[in-house]
């Protein structure tokens, strides 16, 4: 970076440069995005709460700082931690070395090249070399980072790149790898501008990699999906490597459908068992189960029931009438507790189906009876699977929100998300406010009425034909 005029606008963050290298137009509309279209992170919240935890256990190292502001011509930058090690700087008869503290086991090229960023600032502010930074696991495991090899050539090119990417009048495109958006505060704006263009990544099914190999093969929306010719589209795939050519059926219904707005049903209600859910027919009730984790801890906290039982005349009664059973599961009571809870909930309805939308509750059940050294209840029911082998859907995303959405359901929590109810939960169990474990309640319990208006509609209108 040669000499230049320092003004706010050729400023280079250590922010700017992290999230330019998870995307692009995440580093340009940070900079320059209309503010009021950012919505509220959980995840980053959620890291910045872990970070403070690791941080003061850290400090109690003699002579550690943490987030110390530094400047470097148009460089600045808060190096999460400083430790202080016994070489000579400028600074008296010691130094510093910038640490990362990593929110997973594996450390990335966003982590090696944030620390040759630190180190090329923690240099300048303490006038002797870094040559090693570290990245530290939430186990306590360091990884000595070598700030001398390729790493200062890579954080120059970098820099350069956002620098460009910077001045450029237009955002830089969607990112290809859209699984990166779900933890991004521009994901609201970012997934409009992506319906609105009708690009590939909004067809349910695509990633980054089918992505670019559809767009080398010359398409490039998701109309031009839905328009192509299926034999072609296998041949050009097989021409190009592709191992499951006959992907691109698959592919092409599923964006035909999202083009038109209509669902498909996948094969006529005469040749099913009477139903997508035929357990449902003669059952006396069902139990609407959803689970939620905090999956960092490893923990799943609450088991939530929605409880509906038919009425005399054979009808389901009321969502707002039916009852909600909330089982929490706290560590310190031990997972025998758990169980033998769980199973007395069963228990008091015998012969219920036990509906659930995702692999999530059946596993957990099976994991816990097994601990328990017993059998995993019978009777689940994995709705999503029911609705993906009947249904081609006019959704991005097979997933819970998605299609209950699609189906009108709202959530009373409108912000409310699985990551947000991690935060609550530790917020609970830090602080003790009822309020938050409300909170909890309710998005769970919003979680199983949304899991019954899908069951719904598969027992109901999407037998009837009303399918849009
Ligand atoms: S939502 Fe996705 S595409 Fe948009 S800025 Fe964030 S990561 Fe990039």
């Amino acid at each position: 970076m040669g000499q230049q005029r320092i003004t706010s606008e050729s400023v280079l963050t250590d922010r700017q440069l992290r999230s330019w290298l998870r995307c692009h137009r995440k580093a340009w509309l940070d900079r320059h995005g209309n503010p009021s279209e950012k919505i509220w992170n959980p995840h980053r919240a959620l890291q910045l709460a872990d970070r403070e935890l690791r941080l003061q256990v850290l400090l109690q190292n003699k002579g550690s700082i943490r987030q110390l502001l530094l400047q470097q011509g148009n460089l600045r930058g808060r190096p999460t931690l400083l430790l202080q090690r016994p070489q000579a700087s400028q600074l008296g008869a010691f130094s510093y070395q910038p640490v990362l503290l990593q929110p997973g086991r594996h450390g990335t090229r966003e982590h090696r090249l944030t620390l040759a960023f630190w180190g090329r600032l923690v240099a300048n502010y303490q006038g002797a070399p870094v040559t090693t930074g570290l990245l530290l696991t939430p186990q306590g495991l360091k990884e000595p980072v070598n700030l001398t090899g390729q790493l200062p050539r890579q954080l120059d090119q970098a820099l350069t790149r956002l620098q460009t990417d910077l001045q450029q009048l237009q955002p830089p495109p969607l990112t290809q790898d859209r699984k990166k958006c779900t933890l991004c505060c521009w994901r609201r704006s970012c997934n409009q501008v992506a319906e609105a263009n009708g690009e590939l990544s909004q067809v349910s099914g695509i990633g980054g990699k089918r992505q670019e190999l559809l767009q080398q093969l010359g398409i490039h929306n998701r109309s031009a999906l839905a328009a192509i010719d299926p034999m072609v589209l296998m041949a050009r795939l097989e021409a190009n490597g592709e191992q499951r050519p006959e992907l691109a059926l698959e592919l092409i219904a599923q964006a035909r459908v999202q083009e038109s707005g209509n669902a498909e049903r996948l094969a006529p209600a005469d040749e099913l068992n009477d139903s997508p859910l035929p357990e449902l027919a003669a059952a006396p009730g069902v139990l609407v189960y959803d689970i939620e984790s905090d999956p960092d801890a490893r923990d799943d906290f609450l088991h939530g029931f929605l409880i509906l039982r038919r009425n005399s005349s054979g009808q389901w009664p009321a969502t707002a009438r039916a009852k909600y059973q909330p089982l929490l599961a706290l560590q310190e009571h031990g997972e025998a507790r758990l169980w033998q809870r769980l199973q007395a909930l069963l228990a008091a309805y015998p012969g219920w189906p036990v509906l659930h939308y995702g692999e999530t509750e059946a596993i957990a059940l099976r994991r816990l009876a097994a601990r328990q050294g017993a059998v995993a209840p019978a009777g689940l029911i994995d709705l999503h699977k029911r609705v993906r082998q009947h249904w081609r859907l006019p959704v991005d995303s097979y997933g819970l929100k998605a299609v209950a959405s699609w189906r009108g359901f709202r959530w009373s929590q409108p912000a409310a998300e699985g990551a947000r109810c991690v935060l609550w939960w530790r917020q609970w169990r830090a602080r003790g406010n009822r309020h938050q474990l409300q909170r909890i309640f309710q998005y769970n319990r919003d979680d199983c009425l949304a899991t019954w208006a899908v069951a719904q509609w598969l027992l109901n209108d999407a037998a009837a034909g009303n399918e849009n």
